[in-house]
């Protein structure tokens, strides 16, 4: 959250009587969040290896989810940038790699990211895990599904999306 603070516009307060809000929990296995507001109390949920602090991004990346942003792997663009073995994806988690329309996903002018907090990493979800379930078409990036924090097109969309303007105000 201080990260967010840091770098957008975008505030988590406490809440007090608003209708919409985000519960953190640690009540289910894994890291877990709803896709941008659904209305009444919605969870984002942070099992033990999401508030790593070393991979800060784990939990970011939940945070990103509930504030709107979708998988960028999943980016309507995405077969110009990645392949995706389907073969070998545990079956279970395959919705997790299918393409959204442009009407689902706003990419706002902004290029394809490979290093973004919201990509999945190479290997992932994989039923054999020597074989990449995501490969790189372009440039052959160092590393996909890095979750050390932000990056630098990660700020840019967030504050693109709710425009904000700089300087921002410390909540504190
Ligand atoms: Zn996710």
């Amino acid at each position: 959250m201080n990260e967010f603070h840091k770098r957008t516009c975008i505030r988590f307060l406490p809440r007090t009587s608003e209708d919409g809000y985000i519960q953190i929990t640690r009540s289910v296995h894994g890291c877990k969040s709803a896709i941008g507001r659904k209305g009444g109390p919605q969870t984002v949920n942070l099992g033990d290896r999401c508030t790593e602090s070393e991979l800060p991004g784990f939990a970011i990346h939940e945070l990103m989810h509930t504030i709107g942003f979708e998988h960028e792997h999943q980016r309507p663009d995405r077969d110009n940038y990645v392949s995706i073995n389907w073969d070998n994806i545990k079956p279970e988690h395959r919705f997790e790699f299918i393409k959204k329309s442009a009407g689902q996903v706003n990419t706002l002018g902004l290029p394809y990211d490979y290093g973004s907090v919201m990509h999945y990493p190479k290997v992932v979800f994989a039923i054999d895990r020597h074989v990449p379930v995501i490969t790189a078409l372009k440039g052959n990036p160092s590393e996909l599904g890095q979750r050390a924090g932000f990056s630098a097109l990660d700020v840019k969309k967030m504050n693109k999306l709710y425009k904000c303007v700089l300087p921002f105000m410390s909540p504190w």
